[in-house]
């Protein structure tokens, strides 16, 4: 968690990342990098690629070709067959937050969140969970670490999806269209929450299609269609002034 460094290696660089579903060709050479502190929203149409490229980053989905290299030295190559131990290790360096929050239903707030520090990167319970309160009490949840997500409004669950993915300490967190399951009145906690953690240095990738949002909090914008980005650049520049007709196109249906 470290500002900003604009000169120094990317975080994280994604280079010709091709990914087909059967006949369907959904990447079809995606290039970008990530810097430390950056906030990279991607935003594009319905079926364009955004979400396999997060699930990707995150080995949800394995790509058929191209890279995905992190500074921390981890570089794998999807040309060729790739090996457990390099997905497991590409996990980990990320931790997503779902568009529908995907809490287990039979586990409390807490659970949840200890969930995988615990199982997985086998952290101590009584670890796990004091870091775990914490993190609700800077949401506002504390009083709720018992609760099970049904009891939650959608706003409240996905605090907690937040608070999970930062419970896992990842070196980038990514957004899944993080506020389109959640009624109007619930996306600015969510929101709000979002641009704190931005605001305190938290690398991460969000898919969204908040652009005032993304003008606001985003230090780069992809805009991706049809499994290529068609243009990327600073939010004032692509949001305001895209230099290409597609990204016009996108932006004036939006308005
Ligand atoms: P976006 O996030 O931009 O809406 P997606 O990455 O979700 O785009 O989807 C891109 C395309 O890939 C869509 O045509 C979608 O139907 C297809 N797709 C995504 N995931 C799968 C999957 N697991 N199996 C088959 N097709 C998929």
């Amino acid at each position: 968690m470290s500002p900003t460094d604009p000169t120094g290696p990317p975080l994280v660089a994604v280079h010709g990342l091709r990914k087909s579903f059967g006949d369907n060709e959904v990447l079809r050479g995606i290039d970008f990098e990530v810097r430390r502190g950056e906030v990279v929203a991607l935003i594009g149409p319905s079926g364009s690629g955004k979400t396999t490229v997060l699930r990707s980053l995150n080995a949800l989905a394995v790509p058929d070709g191209g890279t995905v290299a992190f500074a921390s030295g981890l570089s794998v190559d999807f040309t060729q067959p790739v090996s457990k131990r390099d997905l497991l290790a590409l996990r980990d360096r990320s931790a997503m937050v779902f568009q529908h929050y995907n809490l287990f239903p039979h586990k409390t707030v807490i659970e949840n969140i200890i969930e995988g520090p615990v199982q997985v990167q086998k952290v101590a319970v009584a670890v796990a969970k004091a870091d775990a309160e914490r993190l609700l009490d800077r949401v506002g949840l504390l009083d709720r670490r018992d609760s099970y997500p049904f009891e939650l409004s959608g706003g409240q669950q996905q605090r907690v999806g937040i608070v999970r993915a930062l419970a896992l300490k990842p070196d980038l967190l990514l957004f899944d269209e993080p506020t389109s399951s959640l009624d109007p009145e619930l996306v600015g906690d969510v929101l709000a929450v979002i641009k704190e953690l931005a605001d305190e240095g938290w690398t991460m990738v969000v898919v969204t299609h908040e652009l005032a949002f993304a003008r606001q909090v985003a230090t780069e914008v992809v805009f991706m269609d049809g499994g290529v980005v068609v243009e990327r650049g600073a939010p004032s520049q692509i949001l305001v002034e895209p230099t290409q007709e597609r990204t016009k196109q996108f932006l004036h249906r939006l308005l």
